[in-house]
């Protein structure tokens, strides 16, 4: 699950991160008195206006501007709520700006430059441990950085069983070219964002940039927070977070009917049980030269009622110019099965105008066959694995 800016900074702010802070605000008069606020708050007198939108590169959207009064933050707020943005980690027509977050400008000048920093925790897969990854070369083009010049991007990996040690902390700083307060401030930053890491249960924490102000403050601008969803039934506060409005409808849908869905983009929908089988169709149908425009695992019991919401599910796609029904019936029989996908066909009306490919195999696959080719309904039938293929394949010339 991700989490917006705003509430990735309080996350690790509960934790002891330094921040940039922040007001989230719906509305531009909202946005006043958050900016109003702050400058109580924080004695700043400029600000900064965020689209809070899940996905990054805002900055090279126009999402993120810099507001030199009260009148511009107003102006700003307004322009950037409800407006379509788009950004390089957008869908192609942007997303929609429910929100804005009003922050403190840190950028303010001093006796040194501020400097942006690149930082980041995540899961090495192939050592199964976490680790810190980061760079001198923070800012809006860290993936730049990561093809012209990979040299420049550090990692410290961490053992599971002690966790980040002082002095893999103090290296990091070091390496980040730090010296007297900021290094300090550094490896306190460092420490608590591996403990906030590990405590909330997250896939992934990228900050970009993490700043150190022209005062040797460090503190983060922005946030990028990923909680493993597997974790949330013991994070109920975090599991409060979700933004329903910014995950795919389709997706939130099936989860909802408990049905494990992800959209792909392809025009061949599938419904499978199991994961695994899921996976394999999916790689048959690309074989076969379709594109599978879904993942779904309908689970162990596909009776009517569940192929029904899958079927209805799978045709909410646009994309989707045909079906193949993949089960193996093991602990289920596969009459059943068939019967489910009879009925629900018939309860369905004319809803499905495309074609549909079942395979059925396993116990009672036989009895399966008959009952579908006997039933007079616009199902094609097959036992193989390939011969499925090819019949999605046929149907889609
Ligand atoms: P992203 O583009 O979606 O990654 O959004 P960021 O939160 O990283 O912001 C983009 C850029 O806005 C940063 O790299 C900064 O250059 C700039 N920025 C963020 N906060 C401030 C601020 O307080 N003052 C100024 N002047 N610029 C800021
Ligand atoms: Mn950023």
């Amino acid at each position: 699950m991700n989490l917006h800016e705003y509430q990735g900074k309080e996350l690790l702010n509960s934790f002891g991160v330094r921040i940039q802070r922040g007001i989230v605000a719906n509305n531009h008069k909202k946005a006043v008195e958050a900016a109003k606020q702050l400058a109580t708050e924080t004695g700043t007198d400029w600000w900064i206006v965020k689209a809070q939108i899940h996905a990054g590169g805002r900055g090279k959207g126009g999402g993120v501007k810099l507001a030199k009064s009260l009148d511009e933050v107003s102006t700003i707020s307004e322009n950037i709520i409800g407006m379509m943005l788009k950004t390089p980690q957008t869908p192609p027509q942007g997303k929609k700006v429910n929100q804005v977050l009003i922050a403190e400008d840190v950028y303010y000048p001093g006796e040194n430059e501020p400097e942006e920093y690149y930082m980041s925790v995540l899961l090495n897969r192939a050592t199964g441990r976490n680790m810190v990854m980061y760079s001198t070369e923070g800012g809006m083009d860290i993936e730049g950085v990561a093809e012209k010049t990979p040299h420049l991007i550090f990692t410290e990996e961490i053992d599971p069983l002690i966790g980040l040690q002082p002095f893999q902390a103090r290296k990091i700083a070091f390496n980040l070219g730090l010296s007297g307060g900021a290094l300090k401030e550094m490896i306190k930053f460092v420490t608590s964002l591996y403990t906030a890491f590990v405590k909330s249960d997250a896939s992934l924490f990228e900050i970009n940039p993490v700043l150190k102000t022209s005062d040797n403050k460090i503190l983060a601008v922005d946030s990028k927070v990923v909680i493993d969803d597997s974790a949330l039934f013991r994070h109920k506060d975090l599991a409060q977070l979700r933004d329903l409005r910014e995950e795919n409808e389709i997706e939130v849908e099936a989860n909802a009917a408990g049905l494990n869905y992800v959209d792909l983009d392809g025009n061949v929908g599938c419904m499978v049980n199991g994961a695994g089988l899921a996976m394999s169709t999916m790689d048959l149908i690309k074989q076969s030269g379709g594109e599978p425009a879904n993942f779904l695992d309908v689970g162990g019991t596909a009776d009517a009622k569940r192929v029904e919401t899958a079927f209805r599910i799978i045709l909410k796609d646009p994309n989707v110019k045909a079906i193949l029904v993949n089960i193996f019936g093991g602990i289920v029989r596969c009459d059943r099965v068939a019967q489910g996908i009879i009925d629900a066909y018939k309860n369905m009306g004319d809803a499905i105008k495309i074609p549909i490919i079942v395979r059925l195999q396993g116990t009672n696959a036989k009895e399966a066959k008959e009952l579908i080719d006997a039933s007079g309904l616009d199902v094609i039938s097959a036992t193989e694995f390939q011969e499925a293929a090819d019949k999605v394949k046929e149907v889609l010339k």
